[in-house]
């Protein structure tokens, strides 16, 4: 299901995400009152409006009031306006072209990312265009981050802001399982913020049920809770959650779970959490909100300490099982506090997953029948 650009930046708004201000006009009183310029903008199901005469900016109240009764009317590629947007103008001082989409046949994502916003992409030189493949399991990796906007021509200040857009905007879109996420233009404003100018947002159709186009629109909490923490978490659908630092050891530790028959309830790579005890506190207290039947650490600490790691999973304990594999500075320490605690530290990784496997199968075997 398309969103109107108006529905897809309530959305984004409501997820922290910065939109001009504006509001949805039924009568041209309502123009009376905002801050100019304004922009009116037809909602239309289909992009190009722009060039068709859809978007028009307003210096004064006459102007808006004579643009609001034109647009009304207007039909663009055969469809009159559902509804007319009015915002406060932006003043442009950058446009980028920004998507987010999922690629049906290799399941993984696809990040766009270019710096001749405001076009259609499909008219933009290839080599104009930056694209990122993402493990969805994985999520955006900083690396990844730092690739695209290598050699881009933004001033750094405004790199570091745009780098946080970019995680809220992916938050968003795993949150919400987005199929599509496209804001063309992404725009620096005169102050050096960026705002969504433009949102171009598809649901899975899967997730709208009959008749609720709310429930679709609902995001999976655990996602949006972590991203808000600012860290990757995914929700699935097995039975061990699985906590990591890092992208390669997430990936391992998946690999080897499923090939023991393990399946994952949810993952989430602390990265740069794991110096702050607090926060990975409030992490671990999500991912037993998911229930599931065991809970597997797997560090190894170049840098962080184990230490920090095991108070914060002797601090949010549960009446779950946990299996840790810590290896780094302190371990020593970490695995006895943990082992007072009841849970299973080791510091090979073989020992954790197959221990984590026979506490699945021993709690698949105590609850089974009860479902
Ligand atoms: P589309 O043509 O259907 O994709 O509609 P957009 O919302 O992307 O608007 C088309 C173009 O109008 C943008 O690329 C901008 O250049 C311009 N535009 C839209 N909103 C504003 C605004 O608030 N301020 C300024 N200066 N230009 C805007
Ligand atoms: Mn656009």
């Amino acid at each position: 299901m398309n969103l109107l650009e108006f529905e897809g930046k309530a959305l984004l708004r409501e997820s922290g995400i910065r939109v001009p201000p504006g509001q949805r006009v039924t009568s041209p009183d309502q123009l009376q009152t905002m801050h100019y310029p304004v922009v009116i903008k037809s909602q239309v199901p289909i992009g190009g409006r722009g060039k068709s005469g859809g978007i028009c900016v307003a210096e004064t109240v006459d102007d808006a009031k004579e643009a609001y009764e034109r647009i009304r009317k207007l039909r663009i590629k055969g469809y009159l306006p559902s509804a007319i947007l009015a915002e406060e103008a932006v003043q442009i001082r950058q446009e980028l072209y920004f998507s987010l989409s999922v690629d049906r046949r290799s399941k993984m994502e696809l990040l766009l990312f270019s710096e001749a916003g405001g076009m259609d992409i499909e008219k933009v030189d290839k080599e104009r265009i930056k694209a990122i493949s993402i493990d969805p399991i994985l999520g955006l990796q900083d690396y990844q981050l730092a690739l695209i906007l290598l050699h881009a021509t933004i001033e750094e200040k405004a790199k570091v802001g745009l780098k946080q857009v970019i995680r809220g905007l992916y938050g968003v879109f795993k949150a919400r399982k987005l199929e599509l996420l496209e804001i063309n233009p992404l725009v620096l404003d005169s102050a050096g913020e960026w705002v969504c100018v433009d949102s171009k947002i598809v649901l899975d159709d899967n997730l709208c049920h009959k008749n609720s186009q709310e429930a679709a629109k609902a995001p999976s909490s655990f996602e949006e809770a972590t991203h808000g923490l600012g860290v990757n978490g995914v929700e699935l659908e097995g039975d061990i959650a699985l906590i990591t630092s890092g992208a390669g050891a997430g990936l391992a530790t998946i690999d080897e779970l499923k090939s023991h028959g393990g399946t994952v309830r949810a993952f989430v790579d602390l990265g740069s959490l794991v110096y702050d005890r607090d926060k990975m506190m409030e992490v671990i207290e999500l991912v037993y909100d998911l229930k599931p039947k065991v809970v597997l650490f797997n560090f190894y600490f170049q840098v962080a300490r184990c230490d920090t790691l095991s108070e914060a999973i002797v601090n949010s304990l549960r009446d779950i099982p946990v299996v840790v594999r810590a290896r780094g500075k302190y371990e020593e320490e970490a695995r006895e506090m943990l082992a007072q605690h009841g849970c299973y530290a080791t510091r090979e990784f073989n020992d954790a997953v197959v221990k984590t496997i026979e506490m699945v199968s021993r709690e698949r075997t105590a609850y089974g029948n009860l479902g």
